[in-house]
């Protein structure tokens, strides 16, 4: 099984760079940890520099990776500048670095980025200049996942496509098959459940009296009453089983004349109503 050590650059006092209302070091942990669950999935055994926003000192990262005995080393980064567009960094050895490097830089310009190509820097030392790429004594590259100063790379930026472009990437390079992740069951029309719709056959509802009604849909419902003010309506909340949207209507005490009321629930573009008997 494939060892990946995963580098979410920069946290704690060290933000990276900063823009827009964003710090690199919070969107580096974002694609880091869902990055981790990727390549999990796909086979993987992954670790990672860091999983919370803490500083760990740039010198330590190849270091920690090298003692787990990493078979590749991937760092996560947003660029920052005045450019746009995405770039992987490879070590000046080429190899499998540079290879690593080309498939995940192709899964990132996939995503629709400026394509700013693999690069790599030579230092004075006439070794790697990046500390990450460096330090490592296993094939390791640094992407940066667009520029967090540009409007067109933030508007198009998304954590979770971020880590399935790596991660595709890197099962590319090392030839095994990517699994995507099994997707949640969608529901395209309003099912609302727990209720029959026609007074008399209505739900009875004495006045303080709440009831939860449950509308499967994917969007927030919209939800009107009519009925003069004979019931309160709470604003829909999402399922914590995940179902759809609950929206609780309490009985108020009724008026000498209308004894129902009924809300009507749009949502994906289908309307439905619930009726309700006030007793
Ligand atoms: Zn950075």
């Amino acid at each position: 099984m494939l060892k990946v050590w995963i580098d979410a650059g920069h946290g704690g006092i060290q933000p990276g760079a900063c823009s827009q209302g964003y710090k690199e070091k919070d969107l580096t942990l974002q694609i880091a940890t869902l990055l981790g669950t990727e390549l999990t999935r796909c086979g993987f055994t992954v670790a990672q520099t860091r999983t919370t926003d803490v500083d760990i000192p740039l010198d330590t990262r190849g270091p920690l990776a090298n003692k787990w005995g990493a078979d590749y080393f991937v760092s996560v980064h947003l660029n920052a500048g005045g450019g746009r567009g995405a770039e992987t960094w490879c070590s000046i050895a080429g190899g499998k670095s540079k290879a690593l490097a080309e498939c995940v830089q192709a899964e990132l310009v996939g995503l629709g980025y400026v394509d700013r190509g693999v690069k790599t820097r030579k230092g004075d030392d006439g070794r790697d200049y990046l500390a990450v790429i460096r330090q490592t004594n296993m094939p390791a590259v640094l992407a940066e996942v667009g520029f967090i100063d540009s409007t067109e790379d933030m508007a198009r930026f998304d954590a979770s496509k971020a880590a399935q472009a790596i991660a595709r990437g890197i099962c590319k390079h090392t030839g095994v098959a990517y699994k995507q992740a099994v997707t949640v069951p969608t529901f395209t029309a309003p099912e609302i459940t727990g209720l029959t719709l026609d007074t008399p056959n209505g739900k009875d509802l004495a006045a303080g009296e709440k009831y939860t009604v449950l509308a499967r849909c994917q969007e927030k419902p919209a939800v009107t009453t009519v009925g003069r003010d004979v019931i309160a309506v709470s604003e829909p909340r999402l399922d914590p089983k995940g179902r759809g949207w609950l929206i609780d209507v309490q009985g108020l005490p009724p008026e000498p004349v209308v004894r129902h009321g009924h809300i009507t629930v749009t949502a994906d573009g289908v309307t439905q109503q619930c009726n309700f008997n006030v007793i």
